[in-house]
């Protein structure tokens, strides 16, 4: 059987963000060129303090020309580039992190007709709801950006910050993983800026396009709807809101998991399921002696990092007591399996090994008792088609065996 053609990515994005340097500025033509081939009208782009100003404005006159609109999110100690970028027409925002910024702002707010605010809980948590009513009073448009502090809050905290407009202060979702990609200032690729633990690649490595139409996490973003967890996907607000991301990838390491932030979600915690999972039985099919895999550890992009403790009623074991070779085979597919069955999780899943490739075993024996760590990267997707490589090597890093497996896997109806 053929390798499946990896799936067309789905062209809805809406904008680029990316963290200005010296270094992003390097990757600007392959993003122009990305962005206008995908009909993305927008960068948004964030300052930090150190930014030399020149190269700043450079960067964005180079992007307006290209046909971009640029939407510069500026801290305080660069206020002086405000008006170089509203003279070059290329817009302007400003970052305020804090009610004393907010009010030094509203006090030359006249000298900046045109700005936007960005309000971030910078270091700590403070009222942004409060300060989101007041730029409205003002008719200052806003914006609300997060940052660590808002993933790291508690549900009490959130509520404070956000007033009723749970779980996002001004009512308004954040769905910029599934609308935009993130590049960090050393070009870095994310599905935003809350998952900076999580890169999908960089500009300097690969191609960006590449990186968009591979990724397995920005493709399960792009069809969130489907993949997003509960208690989130139960919930009536669901859809136009699937919860912070970067929250609920520090509460669970599951960049799919539930917003554990959301005061909505607060009694329904037991609901979401956190990493390293030690319940395989719950996520694929195989049960009792068959199952072979023990732990998925940890997931990532087109990858998944499984352990397996070799059991004394393990059917692959001969009469010298140690494994056959086949069963590597086997381990290396339920690795793969335990990723989908974790993904897509609530789904009842069953499927079959289909074929075995570049299989190699370098001899080592395996008795019972012997924890073996299973590393698994996902080639191509295309349900109910998958192909994906797997590694596994002792505990203390020996190498045991790899090779590619291809399975076909079918959602029960539900
Ligand atoms: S429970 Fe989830 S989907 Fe519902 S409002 Fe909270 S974060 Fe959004």
């Amino acid at each position: 059987m053929d390798t499946p053609a990896p799936p067309e990515a789905a062209p809805n994005l809406k904008y680029l963000e990316l963290e200005f340097s010296g270094t992003v500025c390097g990757g600007l033509p392959q993003l122009l060129t990305f962005a206008l081939r995908r009909g993305i009208g927008t960068l948004r782009i964030l300052v930090e303090d150190d930014v030399e100003p020149e190269l700043l404005t450079r960067f964005c006159a180079q992007a307006k020309e290209a046909g971009m609109t640029c939407s510069v999110v500026l801290p305080p100690t660069l206020r002086g580039v405000r008006g170089e970028l509203r003279s070059k027409d290329i817009g302007q925002a400003v970052v305020i992190c804090g009610d004393a910024e907010l009010h030094d702002f509203f006090a030359e707010r006249e000298l900046f007709p045109d700005a936007e605010v960005e309000l971030r809980c910078g270091g700590e948590l403070w009222n942004v709801a409060a300060a989101m009513a007041e730029c409205a009073d003002r008719g200052i448009p806003c914006r609300f950006g997060c940052s660590e502090a808002f993933f790291r809050a508690s549900a009490a905290d959130i509520a404070a910050v956000c007033g009723g407009d749970l779980p996002f202060p001004g009512g308004r979702a954040c769905l910029g993983f599934a609308e935009s990609v993130f590049i960090d200032r050393t070009g870095r690729v994310f599905a935003c800026r809350g998952l900076r633990d999580l890169p999908v690649g960089s500009i300097f490595d690969e191609d960006f396009q590449g990186i968009v139409e591979t990724s397995s996490i920005l493709d399960y973003y792009r069809s969130y709807t489907r993949k997003i967890k509960e208690p989130c996907r139960s919930c009536p607000a669901f859809g136009p809101c699937a919860g912070c991301r970067g929250r609920a990838y520090r509460y669970s390491a599951d960049f799919l998991g539930a917003d554990p932030g959301c005061p909505r979600n607060a009694d329904k915690l037991d609901k979401v399921v956190k990493l390293p999972v030690r319940d395989p039985e719950h996520f694929i099919p195989h049960q009792g002696s068959m199952l072979l895999v023990s732990e998925l550890i940890s997931v990532t992009d087109n990858a998944c990092e499984a352990a397996a403790v070799v059991r004394e009623d393990n059917p692959f074991l001969t009469a010298s007591g140690l494994l056959d070779p086949a069963a590597f085979i086997e381990i290396g597919a339920q690795g793969m399996a335990l990723l989908d069955g974790f993904i897509n999780a609530g789904a009842e899943m069953r499927g079959m090994l289909v074929e075995v490739s570049r299989f190699e075993y370098s001899g080592l024996p395996v008795p019972p008792g012997t924890r073996l760590l299973i590393f698994g990267n996902k080639i191509c997707e295309m349900p109910p088609w998958s192909v994906g490589t797997f590694k596994i090597v002792s505990s203390d890093g020996g190498f045991i065996a790899a090779g590619e497996v291809k399975v076909c896997q079918f959602q029960e109806p539900q």
